[in-house]
């Protein structure tokens, strides 16, 4: 029995960013944020470069795999994806509203806040960026001072595996698919036979986020 044809990328979102599921962790996706995640490997030309790079069937270990996650429970598991996208919020309060009435320290899943008479303390060491304590305050005396996506490269599994390396910053989606067209480019630039993303992103090392930051204007 023949064994299925691998495809030249594969792009995993969590249940949380699906319009046909929910989660109760999920942050705000825009609309068809997948599609245009698809749109814009198709327009790097990363699946005909992919063809024409390797002689016989495509394996495994070839695809490019993109996992976005809603919320930092990575459920899409993006830390071993070559690229990974993680929903944050960096939370801020507005002391005039809050009343003090501990919704968020208790809902903080993190430990990343402590209460004093002026309201809540973010300690942004321990947070996560998940939202959870902007979502609950019932004074929406909570906003998200940076809001947007974390972005983590070069993840994988296998004999070596290896956790994605975080790209410094916070991004909105449109410079997401930017740093997504950006290491596509980069990596059928450099490509060589075997050459995994992550053993690039290892190569590179800091060469490849000023790369990226020129790419994308941050
Ligand atoms: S990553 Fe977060 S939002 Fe997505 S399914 Fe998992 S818990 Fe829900
Ligand atoms: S964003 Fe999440 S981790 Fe950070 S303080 Fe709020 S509830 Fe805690
Ligand atoms: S949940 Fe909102 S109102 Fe309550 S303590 Fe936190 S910031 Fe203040």
């Amino acid at each position: 029995m023949s064994s299925p044809a691998i495809a030249p990328y594969e792009i995993t979102v969590c249940r949380g960013m699906q319009a046909q599921t929910n989660c109760r962790f999920a942050m705000e996706v825009g609309e068809g944020f997948a599609t245009r995640l698809e749109q814009c490997v198709q327009d790097s030309g990363w699946p005909v470069f992919l063809r024409n790079a390797i002689t016989g069937p495509l394996l495994h270990h070839h695809a490019f795999r993109i996992a976005a996650s809603a919320c930092p429970n990575g459920c899409s598991r993006p830390h071993v994806a070559d690229i990974g996208i993680i929903r944050a919020c960096v939370p801020l309060l507005d002391p005039e509203p809050c009343s003090c009435c501990a919704l968020c320290y208790k809902v903080c899943p993190d430990r990343a806040i402590a209460m004093d008479r002026q309201g809540p303390m973010f300690d942004y060491g321990k947070c996560m960026q998940c939202g959870m304590c902007v979502a609950k305050c019932p004074e929406r005396a909570l906003s998200c001072m940076e809001n947007g996506y974390r972005v983590v490269l070069g993840g994988k599994l296998g004999r070596h595996p290896r956790l994605a390396t975080e790209l410094r910053g916070i991004h909105d989606e449109d410079v997401v698919l930017s740093i997504v067209s950006g290491c596509l480019d980069i990596y059928m630039r450099e490509y060589r036979k075997g050459l995994r993303f992550g053993a690039l992103v290892d190569e590179l090392g800091d060469a490849l986020d000023e790369e990226l930051e020129l790419l994308t204007g941050k």
